[in-house]
């Protein structure tokens, strides 16, 4: 039986299928709701969707996406530079940010520490941390890593790097997790249990 279906909306659906959370029905269902959209409203979604990866880029500084130079947080004079808070993604760093209780800076690893699925220490931004840790003036690096195996591993691996290789620098290790719920992910949590997760910081 030849394929009904035209070959560029079946492509389209092969695109949406591929994304998080969207299985064949929806990704079918969003193809033919674009099909009976104007041209500008289509061209429009395209034109997003291209500017993502042209105007976005990572922050030299912390690894958070931005559209400018430093990202708009490093780039905050009112910004405590001498607090580091340390997660996963750049969505963990926006839900933090709801909470309006944090005024340091992020650092964002792009991932965390999985054994099963091949990520390893050098995988993500361990490295970039511990030099940026080794450079400037910190008061305190706040591990907020997922409450998870993986956050968790990485929390520890972290903690324990920074322990053997900056063991003359004198700051505060804390992990946030209190109030979390275990096995969850930091950018689901809502805000005020952020909050207080934050509040609730313990030295490690
Ligand atoms: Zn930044």
């Amino acid at each position: 039986m030849n394929n009904i279906i035209p070959n560029s909306v079946q492509k389209l659906i092969d695109e949406f299928a591929k994304l998080p959370g969207i299985g064949p029905k929806t990704a079918s269902r969003l193809t033919f709701y674009l099909l009976h959209k104007s041209d500008q409203d289509v061209a429009e979604l395209g034109k997003a969707v291209l500017a993502l990866k042209e105007k976005i880029k990572k922050c030299p500084k912390c690894f958070n996406i931005t559209d400018t130079d430093l990202c708009v947080i490093c780039s905050d004079a009112k910004r405590d530079v001498s607090k580091i808070m340390v997660v996963e993604s750049p969505l963990d760093v926006i839900a933090l940010e709801k909470t309006a209780e944090y005024e340091g800076v992020y650092h964002v690893l792009g991932g965390a520490i999985s054994p099963v699925d091949g990520i390893g220490p050098e995988d993500i931004r361990v490295k970039e941390l511990l030099d940026r840790l080794g450079q400037d003036k910190i008061s305190e690096i706040i591990l907020a890593t997922n409450p998870n195996l993986e956050g968790e591993a990485t929390a520890m691996y972290i903690q324990k790097q920074i322990k053997s290789q900056l063991k003359d620098k004198k700051f505060k290790i804390t992990r946030i997790a209190r109030g979390l719920p275990v096995g969850g992910d930091l950018e689901y949590a809502d805000e005020i249990t952020l909050s207080r997760a934050l509040e609730g910081r313990k030295e490690y």
